[in-house]
């Protein structure tokens, strides 16, 4: 298939970039770099020796968005493409919602517009918000999210589901919509090559990028954002899940996706949950050495579990994580280590 990825620059677009390539997939990737840069594209081209159809442009601008999609008649479009920084999203809610409402929405009135049927989109675990007991299943409500990028996710996933019930009556759409939700546990990890992994800007909100650069000595020590939950440790608990594990669920998706028509939604987790602890220890095994630590108070907005029933994935795409925190942190030390600066090496 002719894969078209918005945001394909990013973190999980370039390793999905990847997994579709190996699967024998055509890859074309639209992102406007606002948070990455060509390089990672580059590098993806040179892990797979094949080349990938490159196009600097905002997935929001329609008339921009219209002519990469007729030029490449994809046949399905995963939807990576959006802001994802949950702090910034309280600070900057206007543009969060601009930015990832904007961008499904142009996405989908182009769909309509040229007869394309078949998308993947990237949610997130936080939909199902802190109503519910993990382990968490597709069936479960989506809950009350704690800020504005959580509440883009929830929308976005309902308005790609209206678009979907409002395909299969015809009207101005040529074809029913076939609907990937993808929810996604916590991403971490990078390719076993170590030339393309996670390089965020600034200083990391999430747990895994700071444990590798306080490992690599470009931050001092980590803070642990409370130790008093109600967990064996005491501090929270998450699904880890290996990015390359998420990029072969995409290629799942995709092609499941392909041939079929409805809305169906997909948790990508592990089932497994480790505590901030446990990742910090099996940080310092894989690196062969210490991570530098200090409690400090909760953070705003944590829930203290979370993690996924990722059973239906595994009955309905065939498609189960293979790697554990072992892999994640060998991988994820290989690319730090390598590339200490991340792309700007
Ligand atoms: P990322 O920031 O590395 O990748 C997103 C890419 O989208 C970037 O390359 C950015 O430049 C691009 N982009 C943003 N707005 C754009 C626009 N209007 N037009 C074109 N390109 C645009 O993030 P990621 O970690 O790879 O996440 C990919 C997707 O998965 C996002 O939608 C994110 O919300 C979602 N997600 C990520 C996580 C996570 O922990 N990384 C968890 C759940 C869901
Ligand atoms: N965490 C931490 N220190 C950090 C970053 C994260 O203790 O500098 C904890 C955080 O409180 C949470 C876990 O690590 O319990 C995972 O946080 P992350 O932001 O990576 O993912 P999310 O909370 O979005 O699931």
């Amino acid at each position: 298939m002719n894969i078209l990825l918005t945001g394909g620059a990013g973190y999980i677009g370039s390793h999905t970039a990847v997994s579709l390539i190996e699967a024998g997939h055509d890859v074309a990737v639209v992102d406007d770099y606002s948070n990455s840069s060509d390089e990672a594209v580059k590098r993806v081209e040179k892990i797979t020796g094949r080349s990938v159809n490159l196009y600097e442009a905002d997935v929001a601008d329609k008339k921009k968005a219209m002519e990469i999609l007729k030029k490449e008649m994809p046949d399905c479009i995963i939807h990576f493409a959006g802001l994802k920084s949950v702090g910034e999203s309280i600070e900057k809610p206007i543009e969060y919602y601009r930015n990832n409402i904007d961008t499904t929405l142009t996405l989908l009135e182009c769909m309509r517009e040229l007869g394309l049927s078949n998308i993947v989109f990237s949610s997130s675990a936080t939909v199902y918000g802190d109503d519910h007991t993990p382990p968490f299943t597709e069936e479960m409500s989506k809950g009350m999210c704690t800020n504005p990028y959580g509440w883009t996710k929830w929308m976005q996933e309902q308005m790609l589901d209206d678009a979907q019930t409002a395909s299969e009556k015809g009207g101005d759409w040529k074809k029913p919509l076939s609907v990937v939700l993808l929810r996604y546990f916590n991403p971490v990890g990078a390719h076993e090559s170590g030339l393309i992994g996670e390089d965020p800007q600034g200083i990391p909100n999430n747990l895994m990028p700071y444990i590798s650069q306080v490992a690599v000595g470009r931050r001092e020590k980590l803070t642990v954002f409370g130790d008093d939950y109600d967990t064996p440790d005491g501090t929270c608990r998450r699904d880890y899940i290996h990015v390359m594990d998420l990029a072969e669920g995409h290629v799942a998706a995709a092609e499941y996706a392909a041939g079929r028509s409805g809305t169906e939604i997909f948790n990508l987790g592990t089932g497994t949950p480790y505590s901030v602890l446990e990742m910090v220890n099996a940080f310092s095994k894989a690196c062969g050495h210490e991570v530098a630590y200090e409690i400090g108070p909760r953070r705003a907005g944590d829930v203290q579990d979370s993690w996924s029933d990722a059973t239906k994935a595994e009955k309905v795409l065939g498609w189960a994580a293979k790697r554990g925190i072992e892999e994640i942190c060998r991988d994820a030390w290989n690319w730090q280590s390598q590339n200490p600066n991340g792309y700007n090496n």
